[in-house]
């Protein structure tokens, strides 16, 4: 047999390698090894058969939290994989430096998907809700920087939670300190930005390019989008400058009036990210292929909302090479999705709601040439009830299996 697994007769969708259409997919071991037209079936020992399905890479997700058991916020990661098509999961800042080395040996090495992280500026990194940077003494410059030398080939980054509550009475101080880290180890600034204070302009300003502005689409009091509808000063300059524009989800970080004013001025989200935790999960993100169904809602195509969670990312990870590419020589990290077609009802945070005309569904995820089994989820964590947004969306019907059956009427 020349191939362990072929893909055929889907619709590749790959922009970032300029793929697209009737393509067949071939893989060798754990890598793509050949995409072209009609490749004979009986060249390979196993065939899937992806006819009208799209065929993407596997989607790369810059902001998630998959320090599960040992975090307030963390989830099991191969579980939500294995049913969204994520196959490279950032975990931002859910490990700092007393637990990274947990997150290795419990998390990211038995992992089926790929897991990489951002390493928290306070040594505690998410144990707890929030208030991790409030104290000073876990901001620890010459820790952070040791731990990253210790683990280059999983720590990306750091990252900071810049907001009132996060922060308490520290100001700036904790996110002077988390670029110093990221300065003194060469490597990007993942900034989270939510309620103020601080001024969003003023940390905006601390922002090199390369870094990442996280929740780029928050609707708090940070957002970078005026009274008037229009992009902030700070902002437009950050973005002009270079730095990276991540959407990250989450459970109160997605406004859609905030995500309709920047593609009004021309600004889209460099990487379309989840933020997927213990409570985003529930709604009204559920997971990566719903929120780039709200972006679809809001006039992206289905290859630009693909290009902005596989190459994009994968490029800020600078992994373009192995993975968010179907390029021969990359991992065998592949999605399959149906996109349905209907009238979809989607939330943002705050319960806003928006009609979509499509519903991106995963239906088969491989990593490294291996399909990734579906299993039942671990039960959330029992500290995290349904908040009130939540008990909504369950009263109108929402669950992310509930959405796909209801394209038709859209209820509530
Ligand atoms: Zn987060």
């Amino acid at each position: 047999m020349h191939f362990d697994l072929l893909i055929k007769g889907g619709t590749v969708v790959d922009p970032g390698a300029g793929l697209q259409g009737k393509l067949d997919v071939a893989v060798r071991r754990n890598r793509i090894v050949a995409v072209e037209r009609d490749i004979p079936a009986a060249s390979a020992a196993n065939v899937v058969d992806a006819a009208g399905q799209y065929v993407t890479p596997g989607l790369v997700d810059l902001h998630t939290h998959a320090y599960h058991s040992a975090t307030y916020w963390g989830i099991h990661a191969d579980p939500v994989a294995a049913r969204t098509g994520v196959t490279t999961w950032l975990d931002a800042g859910s490990a700092g430096g007393y637990n990274i080395m947990g997150f290795r040996q419990f998390i990211a090495q038995p992992a089926q998907c790929r897991i990489f992280a951002l390493l928290n500026i306070s040594s505690i990194g998410l144990t707890a809700p929030t208030w991790e940077l409030a104290n000073l003494n876990y901001c620890d410059v010459d820790l952070c920087c040791a731990m990253i030398d210790r683990h280059r080939d999983l720590v990306m980054g750091v990252k900071a939670r810049i907001d009132r509550d996060t922060t308490g009475a520290n100001g700036l101080e904790p996110l002077r300190l988390a670029r110093q880290a990221a300065d003194r180890c060469g490597l990007p600034l993942m900034m989270h930005i939510a309620n103020g204070p601080p001024d969003v302009s003023d940390v905006l300003d601390m922002l090199r390019p390369g870094d990442i502005l996280t929740h780029c689409s928050t609707g708090g009091t940070m957002r970078i989008v005026g009274p008037d509808r229009r992009i902030l000063d700070a902002a437009r300059r950050a973005w002009d400058r270079g730095v990276i524009m991540d959407l990250g989800h989450g459970a109160g970080s997605f406004s859609f009036e905030a995500a309709e004013a920047l593609i009004a001025e021309g600004f889209r989200p460099h990487a379309l990210s989840s933020d997927i935790h213990q409570m985003s999960i529930l709604g009204p993100l559920f997971d990566l292929p719903t929120c780039l169904s709200k972006f679809m809602a809001l006039g992206m195509s289905f290859p630009e909302v693909i290009e902005a969670a596989t190459s994009r990312p994968a490029a800020l990870l600078g992994m373009q090479n192995e993975v968010g590419t179907l390029r021969p020589g990359a991992y065998a990290d592949i999605a399959l999705f149906e996109i349905l077609e209907g009238v979809f009802p989607f939330y943002d945070v705050s319960m806003t709601r928006r009609d979509g005309r499509a519903l991106i569904r995963n239906t088969l995820t491989l990593v490294n040439g291996r399909v990734l089994p579906r299993q039942v989820e671990p039960p959330s964590a029992p500290w995290m009830p349904l908040n009130e947004t939540q008990l909504e969306l369950r009263a109108r019907g929402h669950t992310p299996g509930a959405l796909a059956a209801a394209g038709h009427r859209a209820p509530g």
